[in-house]
């Protein structure tokens, strides 16, 4: 009788010293691009419009964790807001092909099992990121492209818009302006463009569950059906309950080249480093290639790391002990 109270005890003090970790480790993380975003060449309405919808996205998916929700769905309502708006490079807003036209890249990881969905060259799904998470839920497939990832997500009855939709006279004077210079992609957004714009978003539940996700419109003048590192799972995107989220931006060749976000989680799990210093080295690399940006990131204790090799990056985060960050140059 004694001995069963006091395994009953013993189990009710497990159970309730878990939940209380958990809670507490609820953290969210998010990016709007990195790249040479100096002060100098902000009004303060623009300064004002980027931190405040930075700052309504982190906000949105951190209510989602503290009302006990996935880590899923903060980041798909998170992307979702920053998709929804023209400042940056996903969704509306998106950075224009060479043919003027906006081709949509997305990716979703779950850490908890490794499931994994992505979507390149869309054209008319309206929420890149939503169809990444239908991909992993809802097909035996992780990456789909171009006609037939919009095919997917028109049966999947994800909303379609005519591609005009994404296309802004910002973007549109970029892409001309770099038309008109024979740029190409990266070389443009290099060295005019000056900043890269994609979004991303990991957070870490009441569960302990990790999600990442990153969604863009690429690099500026693309050619040839260019896809970079945001579909590529390892490379812009990665979540691994076992140690950490990832999401990336910057020049998308070298992210693949240097599987980025597989990199950083591989350094926390093989070499027990943490998790910025394992972004700092995975950024130096980067740089060794020759490529610039950004990662977002938080490992499964909560610990958030925002860490970039450009002037400067979009970026928000609210910590495991709810403390509010959001910046966009660097410190
Ligand atoms: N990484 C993206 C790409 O290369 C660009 C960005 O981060 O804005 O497609």
């Amino acid at each position: 009788m004694m001995k069963n109270f006091l395994i009953s005890l013993i189990l009710l003090l497990i159970y309730s010293c878990q939940s209380t970790k958990s809670e507490n480790n609820i953290a969210i993380v998010i990016h709007g691009g990195a790249g040479t975003i100096l002060k100098e060449n902000m009004t303060t309405e623009v300064e004002s419009a980027y931190l405040n919808k930075l700052e309504e996205a982190v906000q949105t998916g951190y209510e989602i964790l503290k009302n006990g929700g996935s880590s899923q769905s903060a980041v798909d309502e998170t992307i979702k807001i920053m998709e929804d708006s023209p400042l940056f490079n996903a969704g509306i807003g998106a950075a224009l092909t060479n043919e003027e036209t906006a081709s949509l890249d997305a990716s979703f990881m779950e850490g908890k099992n490794l499931n994994a969905g992505a979507i390149a060259g869309s054209k008319y799904i309206k929420n890149p990121i939503s169809a990444a998470i239908s991909v992993m839920e809802d097909s035996p497939h992780v990456l789909l492209s171009s006609d037939g990832a919009d095919e997917f997500a028109i049966k999947m009855g994800l909303d379609t818009v005519p591609n005009s939709y994404f296309i802004t006279e910002r973007r549109l004077n970029s892409v001309r302006k770099a038309k008109k210079d024979d740029m190409f992609s990266f070389e443009y957004s290099y060295i005019n463009d000056s900043k890269y714009g994609t979004v991303g978003c990991v957070a870490i539940d009441k569960m302990g569950n990790i999600s990442s996700g990153t969604s863009t419109g690429g690099t500026t003048n693309k050619k040839w059906g260019r896809i970079g590192d945001v579909p590529i799972i390892g490379a812009g995107t990665y979540a691994n309950n076992d140690c950490c989220g990832i999401s990336t931006t910057g020049w998308g060749e070298h992210f693949i080249r240097n599987v980025v976000a597989y990199d950083i989680a591989a350094q926390i799990i093989y070499n027990d480093k943490g998790i910025k210093e394992a972004s700092i080295n995975s950024l130096d690399k980067v740089m060794k290639t020759g490529g610039d940006g950004g990662v977002i990131g938080l490992d499964n204790k909560g610990n958030i790391s925002m860490e970039f090799n450009t002037a400067g990056m979009y970026r928000a985060s609210i910590d495991k002990n709810g403390n509010l960050t959001v910046k966009i140059y660097s410190d």
